[in-house]
């Protein structure tokens, strides 16, 4: 049968299939391949498998991933943990206020989508609580698209849901920024706790299911991922950066230098551009920021 990985539970994963969910261990000639490998599966896999009866099976097959969105891995940062596979876009989630906009988090957020070479879009809620639409105007610039909701007052959450339908969406954000109530929002039959609080214990007490995916509803799938607060920049380098600012990659072929770092070159499109106001400052500072980060990052993963 065919199904796909909703959840990694220890040594379990749980597929799902046809409605059902399966409980399922490797077959040992996958175990084998586990040594190349940190792990054999990622939640959003798509997997063949054998179900041996009581809600229980064999994976046979992982079958070739569409995409993927990683981050280095924490203990042995060489190597790519994958966060999730096959996913389509991913929901950048900040609030207004409490806790306020953090545009380098965003920034950060938008390049690692980029570098899965996912769709990006940003969901700002809290939106009862202050006006932030000046701030975000940028990433409406940049080409991406932006819903402001208020999970509290139900603002805006039509149109998100209208941007997750037939697609499987990775949700990241901060914790306190709303995303269980948003998921509440839009299908009140989760009942998923919420409050700063409760979400901690959540990722405490169970350290392996901090990435599920959710089926909202047939071909709306949401994978949540509670606890992904601070990630590595899988696939980022201080020279491929450039690339994955769209209003940046847009305008570098009128830079006069090919290898233009949009950072102190003459005749350079995208600092002309910022001199213009067509860039956001806040935009290319990140920009250097965040490629500065890399660097320091690369040395001293060598
Ligand atoms: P998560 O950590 O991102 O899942 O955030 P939660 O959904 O747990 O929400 C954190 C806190 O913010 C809770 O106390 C919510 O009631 C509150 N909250 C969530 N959405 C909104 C909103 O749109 N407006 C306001 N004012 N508060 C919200
Ligand atoms: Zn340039």
């Amino acid at each position: 049968m065919k199904g796909r990985v909703y959840r990694i539970v220890g040594n379990s994963t749980i597929v799902q299939s046809g409605g059902e969910e399966y409980s399922c261990q490797f077959r040992g000639k996958l175990k084998r391949e586990k040594k190349k490998t940190l792990r054999l599966v990622a939640v959003g896999d798509e997997v063949e498998f054998q179900p041996s009866g009581s809600g229980e099976g064999i994976i046979e097959e992982v079958l070739p991933r569409k995409t993927k969105l990683s981050r280095h891995d924490s203990f042995r940062p060489r190597y790519e943990q994958v966060i999730a596979a096959n996913v389509d876009q991913l929901v950048i989630v900040h609030s207004a206020a409490d806790p306020g906009l953090n545009l380098i988090t965003i920034d950060r957020c938008t390049v690692m989508g980029e570098a899965a070479g996912l769709d990006c879009v940003l969901c700002i809620n809290k939106n009862d609580l202050a006006d932030v639409r000046a701030a975000v105007s940028p990433y409406e610039a940049a080409g991406y698209s932006v819903v402001m909701t208020s999970a509290t007052e139900g603002e805006g959450i039509s149109l998100l849901k209208d941007r997750l339908r037939d697609r499987i969406s990775v949700l990241l954000g901060p914790s306190g920024v709303g995303k269980s109530s948003i998921l509440n929002a839009i299908s009140p039959e989760l009942g998923l706790k919420t409050g700063v609080v409760s979400r901690k214990t959540r990722e405490g007490r169970h350290t392996t299911t901090w990435v599920e995916m959710i089926e909202i509803e047939p071909g709306m799938e949401i994978i949540d991922t509670p606890g992904l607060e601070f990630f590595t920049l899988w696939g980022a380098t201080p020279e491929n950066l450039r690339e994955l600012f769209p209003e940046f990659f847009s305008r570098q072929g009128d830079c006069r230098y090919r290898n233009c770092s949009h950072t102190k070159e003459n005749h350079c499109a995208v600092l002309a551009a910022l001199e213009a106001g067509e860039v956001a400052r806040s935009r290319h500072e990140n920009y250097r920021t965040i490629r500065e980060d890399l660097a320091l990052k690369r040395d001293q993963i060598r």
